[in-house]
């Protein structure tokens, strides 16, 4: 079974760019009254403790989510930015970031009970299954969530086209499978012949593997090929000397930490760009720790 657990990496730079477009996405598709339906692939356990073993161990939202609550920042923000923040702080009416919001739990409070919008999500981890149905039980949701302990590759081929004909797929792997990254690219294609008119989140990271550094250009290809619009957005805070390896407990060996990744959607808003645009240096600024910091927002289609 997978040993990745995403409570060891809630909060961090991935998170922060993952939850920050996915918010722009849901905020685009909900300005329109008729329903909408969201796909999670790869739901993860839906919410986290940031002050948890897990979290306290591995400290990634130090360097992702807290740094940012706690930087100058946060009280001008550009509306991107802000409305993460805001979001955030909703599930902390305390005023202290102890809980964090995966994208199931993101994705539910932009939702609309009255226009019927539906949110599907797919974990397969039997730990973090489990938790995720604990957690969602709390939201008295009822039918608004369906929730499988299935892969949610295959999962996803039987809800395509959604009834609403509108709607968001997030595919979120964690790319422990090498397999993975040729699973994303092919259900990338399968999907927009059933339901070309959707959009289409991936997130991937940016990490020195054939296949991770060959993904988006695949995706481009599938994109242009689909003749569909298309956005690609990388957020690289770079390498901290001394943090330059981090052991996150529960995986296998020691592996360099994550320094940036990758987000590319096919339909995206066309908003979406020029908010980017404003907001990535901002948070580069803040979250960046040297030697090869970066940023970048392109698109096409
Ligand atoms: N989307 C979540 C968020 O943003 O809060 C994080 C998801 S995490 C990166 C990936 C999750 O996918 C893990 O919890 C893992 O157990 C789960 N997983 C791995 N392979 C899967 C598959 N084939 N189908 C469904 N879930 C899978």
């Amino acid at each position: 079974m997978f040993s990745y657990r995403h409570g060891f990496h809630a909060g961090n730079h991935a998170d922060v760019l993952k939850h920050m477009v996915l918010i722009a996405v849901l905020r685009h598709l909900t300005a329109k009254p008729t329903a909408i339906s969201v796909v999670d692939t790869h739901a993860g356990a839906g919410l986290y403790r940031l002050d948890s073993d897990f979290a306290d161990t591995s400290g990634e939202a130090q360097d992702g989510i807290l740094k940012l609550v706690a930087s100058p920042l946060a009280a001008e923000a550009p509306p991107l930015l802000a409305d993460y923040l805001q979001l955030l702080a909703s599930f902390n009416p305390s005023g202290k970031t102890r809980v964090y919001p995966g994208s199931p739990f993101v994705t539910q409070a932009l939702l609309r009970q009255e226009a019927k919008d539906k949110l599907w999500l797919f974990e397969l981890h039997p730990t973090d299954s489990k938790a995720l149905a604990t957690h969602v039980e709390q939201l008295h949701a009822g039918r608004q969530i369906g929730l499988k302990r299935e892969d949610g590759f295959e999962g996803l081929r039987a809800l395509l086209p959604p009834p609403s004909r509108r709607g968001l797929v997030l595919i979120d792997p964690s790319y422990e499978l090498k397999h993975d990254y040729a699973r994303v690219a092919a259900t990338l294609q399968e999907s927009l012949r059933k339901f070309a008119t959707g959009t289409y989140m991936i997130w991937y990271p940016v990490i020195p593997r054939p296949e991770a550094h060959e993904l988006p250009r695949r995706l481009k290809t599938l994109a242009n090929q689909a003749g569909k619009p298309w956005l690609h957005a990388i957020l690289s805070i770079g390498q901290s000397p001394e943090r330059a390896k981090t052991h996150t407990p529960g995986e296998a060996t020691p592996r360099p930490g994550l320094t940036a990744s990758g987000v590319f959607l096919v339909n995206p808003p066309h908003t979406l760009k020029a908010s980017l645009q404003e907001t990535l240096p901002p948070v580069l600024e803040v979250l960046g720790r040297g030697k090869g910091q970066a940023q970048l927002v392109e698109s096409g289609g």
